[in-house]
C-alpha cells in the first residue's frame, strides 16, 4: 500500500477519499486554490500545496503544477475524484511518465470510452447490447437520413464528442430531419470542434441504470450492483438509488455481466460505471462507460457494506479485488439526495453566497453526509454549487425513503437558497414513491413537485398559523425573563379587557397574502385555536418543541418540521414542503383586535445598533434598530406614528430570521 498520497480535487470527494486514506493509515496532501485556501479537504489533509488563482484552468485542472505538488511532497499516487482530471487521459499518461501512480484506469482505456462512437463499436464487437442504432465513419446528410429511415423513427441524433446533454436533438419524424440535424451539428462543432454525429433509436421512457464495476490487474472483474438515476434535470442527476426498483436476480446479472464484460473489452483496471438505458420491456442497452468513481457511489456503498474508496487504492497498489462477485451482496435500500445551492423555482439557476447557517442531520448508521463545505463558508462561482450529498440507508426502500424526507427536513441551511424542499418534495411524491421512475420523471411529474396548485399549500395554512402563533409566544415567554410577568406586553394571548382574544395576520405564500383570523379559547390545558383560513375553520392545538410543531389540527394529530431562514419559514409536512412568512402588519386598516405589531428579523444576523430606548415615541418611518446579515446593513422603521414599548435584544445579539425584535404600539388615530 502507498504510505502517502495526492488527492487532486477539492470539495466533498477530496474530504471523502481522505477520510478512507486516513482510516487505512495512508498519509494524504491536498492541493488548492486561491479561493479554497480555508476550504476544508485542506484542513483535513496532512499537507496541503497551493497550486493557482481560482479558476478550475488555472489550479485543478493544471496536471503539471499538480505533478510538481507530488514530488515536493513525495505522494506515490494520484487519486483524481470526479470530474476536473479525472478522464484526461494526457495527465494519466503524465502521471506514468513521471513514475507516479494514476488512482484509475490506463491511459488507453480512458481513450477509449471518450469518444460515444468509437465505445459502441468496442461494445458491438464484445457483444454488449447497443441501442439499435448507425455509428458509421460515413457523415453525409444523406446517409444520415437513411439510417434514421432504417431505424425508425423517434430517433435521437447525438454528437461522436459529446458530453452533458450537447448536441443532442430527439427527431419524431423525416420532415423534421433536414433541421434538426444541421441544429445538432452546429452545437456539435462549437461546443467539441467536431460534428460527426451517430444516429439512435429514441426510447420514449427509458429509465437510465449504471452499473458500479470493478477490475484488478490480475484479470478479474465484478459488478457491484446497480444504481438507478433516472430522476434528473437537464441530463443531471438528482437522486440516486441503489438498488434500481423493481430488479430481477436474471436481469440484475445479465446487466452486471455485460457490464463486466464492457470493462473486459478495453483492459480496464480500477472503478468504471456502465451507464444502461432500460426500456419497459426489459431490453437494456450500452450507453457509455464512466472511467472514474460517480459521485453517486456512496448509495452502493450502503447497500453492499464496501468502501469503494479502499477498494481504488488496494486495486491501485496491485492487490487483487478485495472480494470476488460471489462474496458480494446486497443489503437493504439507499437513496443519495444532491443538496445544491440553487433556485428551483427559476430554472435551478445555481445560487452563490456565505452559508451563514448550516446544520446537517445528525449521521448515522442510516443517515450519511458527504460533504466539503463548513458553516460561513462561501459557495463561489468557481466550482460546483453542491453543499453535500445526503445519503441514507434502510432495510427496504419504503423506510430508505421516509429516512430520506426525515433528514431532508432536518437539513437547516441559511444564507443562500437550496433544493432541500424540492427534493424533500420530490422524496414524499406519490409517483416517486411508488417508483414510477423514468428519465423524464421531473417533466412528467412538474405539478405535484412544484406544487404548481395553490390547494395544497393553502391545506397547510392552519399550521403555518399555528406556528407563528406558538412561537410568538415562546419568544415572549423567554424574553419575559424576570420582567414584570403581568404587564399585558409580556402576556402571550392578545389579551385586551373585555374583548375576545383574537390574533389577527396575514400569512404570505408564493407572494399571496392571506388573512389568517384566529381565536383563541379556554385556557390552561383545553386552550385551543379556531383558525380561519380562506373560509374554512379549524380547531388547533399543539406545543413546539425546536423545530418541531406537535399539532392538533381537527383532531388530525401530525409532527411536522418548520424551519425558519432568512424571515421566512420552511414547513415540511406529510403533503411536502412549503414556504411562507408573516405578512407586515397594514397599520392603515388596522382593526380592533389585532395584535399590537410584529417586528420579525428579516434573516439571520446580529443586532448591530439600538436607536430608540423602550418607550420611545416615534415617528414614521424613523428607524428603530439596525440588523447586519451577510455582510449587510438592514434598518428596521416605524411603519407608522407609535410607541416602542419594548426591545427583545440588546446590540450584538445574534437574531435567528423570523424572531421578533420589538413590540411596537400604533398611535390611535382620530
Ligand atoms: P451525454 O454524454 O451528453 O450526457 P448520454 O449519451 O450520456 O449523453 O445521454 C444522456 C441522457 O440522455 C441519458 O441519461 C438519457 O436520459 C438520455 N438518452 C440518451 N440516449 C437516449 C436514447 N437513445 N433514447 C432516449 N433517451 C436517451
Amino acid at each position: 500500500m502507498f504510505s502517502k498520497i495526492l488527492v487532486a480535487n477539492r470539495g466533498e470527494i477530496a474530504c471523502r477519499v481522505i477520510r478512507t486514506a486516513r482510516r487505512m493509515g495512508v498519509a494524504t496532501v491536498a492541493v488548492y486554490s486561491d479561493a479554497d485556501s480555508d476550504a476544508l479537504h485542506v484542513s483535513m489533509a496532512d499537507e496541503a500545496v497551493h497550486i493557482g488563482p481560482s479558476p478550475p484552468r488555472e489550479s485543478y485542472l493544471r496536471g503539471d503544477r499538480i505533478i510538481d505538488a507530488c514530488r515536493m511532497t513525495g505522494a506515490e499516487a494520484i487519486h483524481p475524484g470526479y470530474g476536473f482530471l479525472s478522464e484526461n487521459s494526457e495527465f494519466a499518461e503524465l502521471c506514468k511518465e513521471n513514475g507516479i501512480v494514476f488512482v484509475g484506469p490506463p491511459a488507453a482505456a480512458i481513450e477509449a470510452m471518450g469518444s460515444k462512437s468509437a465505445a459502441k463499436s468496442i461494445m458491438e464487437k464484445a457483444g454488449v447490447p447497443l441501442v439499435p442504432g448507425y455509428h458509421e465513419a460515413e457523415q453525409s446528410p444523406k446517409r444520415l437520413a437513411r439510417a434514421a429511415d432504417e431505424i425508425g423513427y423517434p430517433v435521437l441524433l447525438k454528437a461522436v464528442a459529446g458530453g452533458g446533454g450537447k448536441g443532442m436533438r430527439m427527431v419524431r419524424n423525416a420532415t423534421d430531419f433536414e433541421d434538426a440535424l444541421a441544429a445538432a451539428q452546429r452545437e456539435a462543432s462549437s461546443s467539441f470542434g467536431n460534428d460527426d454525429m451517430l444516429v439512435e433509436k429514441y426510447l420514449e421512457q427509458p429509465r437510465h441504470v449504471e452499473f458500479q464495476v470493478f477490475c484488478d490487474r490480475h484479470g478479474e472483474g465484478v459488478y457491484l450492483f446497480e444504481r438507478d438515476c433516472s430522476v434528473q434535470r437537464r441530463h443531471q442527476k438528482i437522486i440516486e438509488e441503489a438498488p434500481a426498483p423493481d430488479m430481477t436476480p436474471e436481469l440484475r446479472q445479465q446487466m452486471g455481466q455485460a457490464a463486466v464484460t464492457a470493462a473486459r473489452a478495453i483492459d480496464y483496471e480500477g472503478a468504471g460505471t456502465v451507464e444502461f438505458l432500460l426500456d419497459r420491456d426489459g431490453s437494456f442497452y450500452f450507453m457509455e462507460m464512466n472511467t472514474r468513481l460517480q459521485v453517486e457511489h456512496p448509495v452502493t456503498e450502503m447497500i453492499t457494506g464496501q468502501d469503494l474508496v479502499e477498494w481504488q487504492l488496494r486495486v491501485a497498489a496491485g492487490d487483487a479485488l478485495p472480494l470476488k462477485q460471489a462474496a458480494l451482496q446486497i443489503r437493504g435500500h439507499a437513496f443519495e439526495a444532491r443538496v445544491y445551492a440553487e433556485d428551483p423555482d427559476n430554472d435551478f439557476l445555481p445560487a452563490t453566497g456565505v452559508l451563514s447557517y448550516l446544520e446537517p442531520p445528525r449521521e448515522s448508521e442510516h443517515v450519511r453526509v458527504d460533504t466539503g463545505v463548513l458553516q460561513g463558508d462561501e459557495v463561489s462561482v468557481y466550482y460546483d454549487p453542491m453543499i453535500a450529498k445526503l445519503v441514507v440507508w434502510d432495510e427496504n426502500r419504503e423506510r430508505a425513503l421516509s429516512r430520506l424526507a426525515r433528514a431532508l427536513s432536518q437539513y437547516r441551511v441559511s444564507g443562500l437558497s437550496t433544493n432541500i424542499s424540492f427534493l424533500y418534495n420530490l422524496a414524499t411524491s406519490r409517483p416517486f414513491r411508488e417508483a414510477d421512475l423514468d428519465t423524464h420523471f421531473i417533466e412528467r411529474h412538474h405539478e405535484a413537485l412544484f406544487h404548481a396548485s395553490e390547494d395544497d399549500r393553502i391545506q397547510d395554512l392552519p399550521l403555518a398559523s399555528l406556528y407563528l402563533l406558538l412561537r410568538m409566544e415562546q419568544a415572549t415567554r423567554a424574553r419575559a425573563g424576570d420582567r414584570d410577568p403581568w404587564s399585558p406586553w409580556n402576556a402571550s394571548t392578545a389579551w385586551r379587557l373585555n374583548e375576545a382574544a383574537i390574533h389577527s395576520g396575514a400569512i404570505v405564500l408564493n407572494g399571496t397574502e392571506y388573512e389568517v383570523p384566529v381565536v383563541e379559547i379556554g385556557s390552561g390545558e383545553n386552550r385551543r385555536f379556531r383558525i380561519t383560513a380562506v373560509g374554512k375553520s379549524v380547531m388547533a392545538s399543539g406545543h413546539l418543541d425546536g423545530n418541531e410543531l406537535y399539532a392538533d389540527i381537527d383532531g388530525h394529530r401530525q409532527r411536522v418540521t418548520v424551519v425558519p431562514n432568512e424571515g421566512r419559514f420552511t414547513l415540511f409536512s406529510q403533503s411536502g414542503s412549503m414556504q411562507f412568512s408573516l405578512a407586515q402588519p397594514d397599520y392603515g386598516e388596522d382593526d380592533s383586535g389585532s395584535v399590537a405589531g410584529v417586528f420579525t428579523a428579516p434573516m439571520n444576523g446580529v443586532v448591530v445598533k439600538l436607536l430608540v430606548e423602550p418607550g420611545s415615541r416615534v415617528g414614521k418611518d424613523q428607524p428603530l434598530l439596525i440588523m447586519e446579515a451577510m455582510k449587510m446593513e438592514h434598518t428596521i422603521r416605524a411603519p407608522r406614528e407609535g410607541e416602542v414599548t419594548e426591545i427583545y435584544f440588546a446590540a450584538g445579539d445574534q437574531v435567528i430570521g423570523g424572531e421578533e425584535l420589538l413590540n411596537f404600539i400604533p398611535a390611535e388615530d382620530d
